[in-house]
């Protein structure tokens, strides 16, 4: 049996969570500390500090998974919108703090890559990961292997355009109609105000849904729909054998995915959708860090191969 051990570090927006993760994915130790976002300087400083905690000789690598797009040829961090981040060479710092090997991915792909080495994914060669949460995350795995587009960057499913000229999409993204503006936690909580009043978030709107509140539930519907018009697409597209769906807003369950794989079938080509099994991730919050876990491992495994 492998004695190897990583630390894998979910940088979230408003916490850190970091832990030290075996070779089959288990955490054996766990840190979690507010992330503190004030000043590139202090949010560093917290990494730090949540590594130091985790720190020890028999450590071979960290990974990170960061809610940003990355360049994995710098290893620099490319767009952010909730964290300090953007336009530091994140992985060389790290290196240099560590001395370790680090590895860097965005938060949504090492969710894929965790629930596909050991959670609701396991033993599937091609997959598609979505995360709902207050955006929309996308991840792929495809033949075997994480697949991040040309330079790292890609996979970025949360912004492929559902409906052209549509609303604006959030944060940095110039773009309309995508997915993230129509199905996200926020997404949830707009349209839920607008209907309910401000006291009503994404969380309460599924609340009511799930007591059979009417207007809940058609609100859920829509957004379950232009869901499943992203998995229609992603099935053509991909063929996956599993769409797992994770985030925050994955509680919402059924009442948004049953109408997404009605309006997923209706937008596959013929015998396709059967192929595609929609399901709930199964990691939870620790997803995350479990990911960057694997990632790290993944940074040793390129590392041997060059040797
Ligand atoms: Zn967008």
């Amino acid at each position: 049996m492998s004695t190897s051990k990583v630390i894998g570090v979910d940088v979230g927006g408003t916490k850190i969570l970091a832990g030290v993760i075996d070779p089959e994915g288990k955490v054996l130790e766990r840190v979690l500390i507010p992330s503190p976002t004030d000043s590139t300087e202090a949010l560093l400083d917290g990494l730090d500090q949540a590594v130091t905690k985790l720190l020890s000789p028999e450590i071979e690598a960290i990974g990170f998974g960061i809610p940003s797009s990355i360049d994995q040829r710098s290893g620099m961090v490319l767009g952010t919108v909730n964290l300090p981040l953007q336009g530091l060479c994140f992985r060389q710092r790290m290196r240099d703090r560590f001395e370790l090997p680090v590895g860097i991915d965005n938060d949504a792909n090492v969710a894929a890559i965790a629930e596909w080495k050991a959670g609701v994914a396991r033993g599937a060669n091609d997959l598609v990961m979505i995360t709902l949460g207050t955006g929309v995350g996308g991840g792929l795995i495809l033949g075997g292997k994480p697949y991040r587009g040309s330079v790292g960057a890609g996979a970025e499913l949360g912004h492929m355009v559902i409906r052209q000229d549509g609303v604006p999409c959030y944060g940095n993204c110039p773009g309309h109609g995508h997915l993230e503006a129509l199905a996200s936690g926020h997404a949830a909580t707009l349209a839920a105000r607008e209907q309910f009043g401000p006291e009503v978030d994404a969380r309460e709107l599924v609340k009511r849904g799930e007591a059979g509140d009417e207007a809940a539930l058609a609100l859920l519907h829509k957004i379950g729909e232009s869901l499943g018009a992203a998995f229609g697409s992603l099935v053509n597209i991909f063929n996956p054998e599993l769409i797992v769906v994770g985030g925050g807003f994955a509680a919402a369950g059924e009442l948004i995915l049953a109408p997404a794989r009605e309006r997923m079938a209706l937008e596959s080509l013929p015998n396709m959708a059967e192929l595609t099994r929609v399901v709930v991730a199964e990691l939870g919050p620790d997803a995350g860090m479990i990911g960057a876990g694997f990632v790290a491992y993944e940074t040793l495994e390129n590392a041997a191969a060059t040797l």
